[in-house]
């Protein structure tokens, strides 16, 4: 696996101003430390605990995402150190950020996560909900926070229509939410689809596979 060859290959099909998030799950810190050393400072986990076995061991400059679904009851383990929360799902999951990091004397950005895939999805505001939390956060309901923009995943398919459908609701809600505060990130696309979300108006995205190779499940 070349790791400079992956990465300089996603990094050169990135218009400027689209963001990197590198997602490093299941891949060890020595892989993340290559990647960093190319230049890349924005890395993505999708669980606490690996999280907190990597952090300490890597650059304290690195800008750590979460991604994935996150338990009210380890917002306390991250608060210290995260830069953004990408997978906030729930309005109990937001007050419990904004107090965590409240307590550090810290702002944490979060994205809120929607549903947009055709397949049942566990994780996610409908759009309606999403629009009710933003107008809560709107009304200063969690001040220790700042809501910077939507996550969403579209549906796994090779149906390249129906991604592009599901990308451009979370495009259409990005603009209607953009009306009323300005937002800074709209986070779609993995290795697999990410070319048509940026077509769709992503301005970050979120590889995994393509840089660091397949992710090992059965250790
Ligand atoms: C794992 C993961 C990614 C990266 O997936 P790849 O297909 O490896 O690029 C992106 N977003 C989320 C939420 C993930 O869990």
């Amino acid at each position: 696996m070349d790791l400079k060859e992956n990465y300089t290959s996603i990094k050169n099909q990135l218009p400027p101003g689209v963001q990197l998030v590198a997602v490093s799950k299941m891949h060890p810190a020595e892989a993340v430390q290559e990647v960093y050393n190319l230049g890349q400072k924005v890395f993505g986990e999708n669980k606490v605990q690996e999280l907190m076995e990597k952090h300490p061991l890597l650059p304290q400059d690195i800008q750590w995402h979460l991604i994935g679904h996150l338990q009210t009851n380890k917002v306390k383990y991250i608060a210290p150190f995260i830069d953004t929360i990408q997978s906030v799902d729930s309005e109990k999951l937001l007050a419990e950020i904004s107090k965590e990091a409240g307590k550090h004397g810290r702002t944490i950005k979060v994205l809120l996560q929607v549903k947009i895939a055709a397949e049942e999805s566990k994780f996610g505001f409908e759009i309606s909900e999403a629009k009710a939390l933003f107008q809560k956060y709107l009304d200063g309901g969690f001040p220790d926070t700042e809501v910077t923009g939507l996550m969403g995943m579209a549906t796994f398919t090779d149906d390249k229509e129906q991604v592009k459908g599901e990308f451009l609701i979370l495009k259409g809600l990005f603009d209607e939410l953009n009306r009323l505060k300005t937002l800074e990130t709209l986070s779609m696309g993995m290795s697999d689809d990410f070319p048509t979300a940026i077509e769709c108006g992503a301005n970050s995205v979120r590889v995994g596979s393509a840089i660091f190779g397949r992710r090992d499940y059965s250790k």
